[in-house]
């Protein structure tokens, strides 16, 4: 990779969208589900039939408040929509109803972990918008290039929108990639989108641009598009900062434009050249009135926010003693209350961060689970640590009994019975293997009866294997010293 580390400075500003988990259409009655038959959720409003009348979902402005006071916004006294408009056949309104020089909040920050430390972004604004339909492309490549036709579904179109514009504080691809996995925590948090980033209900374009190091002046930039993980806006991010480095370097100019991300080329193509605002023509949309939030409300939803992301990780460091790494891991796994829970149920917190942070990630990454819906209680978890620390189970067996809890097949104690697992700590057992052991390597016992004490190993080793892996090693190297009189 190109290094810009010197040379230049890297600006980046993101722009989020967040679809809400509200029943209903923005601006009419129909519902948001997901999926079916096409266009089956639709009517006169949603398909933009003339003179149909818009009325704001009262649900989608709680959510929009209430992100706006998790990110320190200020809530606007006297909010407004505008038509912003443009032709697209998923649109049918030839507009799309949005917020401009009014916006619902303003003015918030984000402070986001990363390796290399915290940084604080602002946030611009957070404003209400309604989605469009969907066109579906026919044709090999799924683009409208090349495609034999194109269909349209608006089952999407009109649903409620926030979008979240930060400032261009985001200085490496790291830092955007922090960003987005704090916003979406914290819209996790809130419960107001399911912010799944593959599915598109939270997308992510990012502003990026460079300018020579130590200069104040805005490089020229490109929004990028179509990344749809966290892991993509940080690959589609670093090959947009190479591009550009490689291009002012030969002193060539960087073109204002879209590009494209493509995942499984890792490159990012011209998309369109980048439209200006006041090609949009916004104006205030006559048949909808301001959004005027009263003071006392505000601070109730104030009042009600829930313990937000950053909280947490203070919380899981102070009070649990976790390290800062593993509590940014589980925090944006959302498997803080999984951890509460387990502490609950009497599990030492390092133990149950340790499980959760390794063995129950990396469950989730196999079976593609959504860590936060992972199938396990607290009281789970809390009964296998327990097992693990009186003996019953080696660490290495525990390993293996939490994917049959996992896959429900019972309790830790039940799994580790049902398969087969327990350690085995019964005297007359291990007394057996043992003998075995020593019997069958004369040598090695004479090397540790001569005092070599290295030599055990090789003893452990065997009983460990003859058991295979479930004698508990300790009770071995015990009985080992004893029969050996060492
Ligand atoms: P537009 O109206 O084209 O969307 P905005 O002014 O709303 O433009 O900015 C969109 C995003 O681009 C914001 O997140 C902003 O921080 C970011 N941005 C603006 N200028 C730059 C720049 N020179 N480099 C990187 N990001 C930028
Ligand atoms: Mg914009
Ligand atoms: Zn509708």
């Amino acid at each position: 990779m190109t290094t810009t580390a010197t040379r230049y400075e890297v600006v980046i500003g993101l722009e989020v969208h967040v679809e809400l988990a509200t029943e209903t259409k923005m601006f009419c009655g129909c519902r948001t589900e997901f999926g079916g038959e096409p266009n089956i959720r639709t009517c006169p409003v949603c398909l933009g039939m003339p003179g149909s009348l818009p009325v704001p979902n009262g649900e989608a402005v709680t959510s929009a408040i209430r992100l706006g006071l998790a990110l320190g916004c200020a809530i606007t006294p006297r909010s407004q929509f505008h038509r912003k408009n443009y032709f697209y056949p998923d649109m049918p309104k030839n507009y799309q109803i949005s917020q401009y020089d009014v916006p619902i909040c303003e003015n918030g920050r984000l402070e986001v972990p990363t390796a290399e430390g915290a940084a604080e972004i602002g946030v611009t604004r957070v404003h209400m918008e309604e989605d469009t339909g969907k066109s579906m492309h026919v044709g090999e490549s799924g683009r409208i290039r090349g495609a034999s036709h194109s269909l349209v579904d608006f089952n999407r179109a009109g649903i409620p929108l926030l979008e979240v514009v930060s400032e261009p504080d985001v200085r490496s691809a790291e830092q955007a990639r922090a960003y987005l996995a704090e916003l979406r925590g914290i819209v996790l948090a809130l419960g107001i989108s399911d912010a799944k980033l593959e599915e598109g209900s939270m997308r992510c374009d990012a502003n990026v641009s460079l300018r020579p190091m130590g200069t104040e002046a805005y490089g020229t930039r490109v929004e990028v598009k179509n990344m749809n993980s966290l892991r993509s806006l940080y690959r589609a991010v670093g090959y947009e900062i190479d591009r550009q480095t490689v291009l002012l370097d030969a002193g060539e100019e960087v073109v204002q434009e879209t590009r494209h991300w493509d995942e499984a080329a890792g490159a990012t193509s011209t998309l369109r050249a980048k439209e200006e605002a006041f090609d949009y023509r916004y104006f205030p949309d006559p048949d909808l009135v301001p959004i005027a939030p009263d003071a006392a409300w505000i601070e109730e939803l104030r009042a009600g926010l829930p313990e937000l992301p950053a909280e947490i990780r203070a919380r899981l460091t102070s009070t649990y003693g976790l390290g800062a790494e593993q509590a940014v891991t589980l925090v944006d796994a959302g498997l803080g209350p999984l951890l509460d829970e387990a502490v609950g149920a009497g599990a030492p917190p390092s133990e149950a961060g340790k499980w959760l942070a390794n063995e129950v990630l990396a469950w989730c990454r196999d079976e593609g689970v959504e860590p936060a819906d992972v199938p396990l209680t607290g009281e789970q978890l809390s009964e296998l640590i327990d097992l693990v620390d009186h003996g019953a189970l080696s660490t290495k067996l525990a390993r293996e009994v939490l994917p049959g809890v996992l896959g429900g097949e019972g309790s830790p104690a039940e799994v580790a019975k049902a398969r087969g697992l327990e350690q085995v700590s019964d005297e007359g057992e291990l007394g057996q293997m043992v003998d075995d052991a020593i019997a069958a390597q004369p040598e090695a016992a004479a090397k540790i009866r001569a005092g070599n004490d290295k030599a055990i190993g090789a003893l452990v080793g065997a009983v460990m294997k003859a058991s295979r892996g479930q004698a508990n090693p300790q009770r071995v190297n015990e009985l080992l010293r004893e029969r050996l009189g060492i």
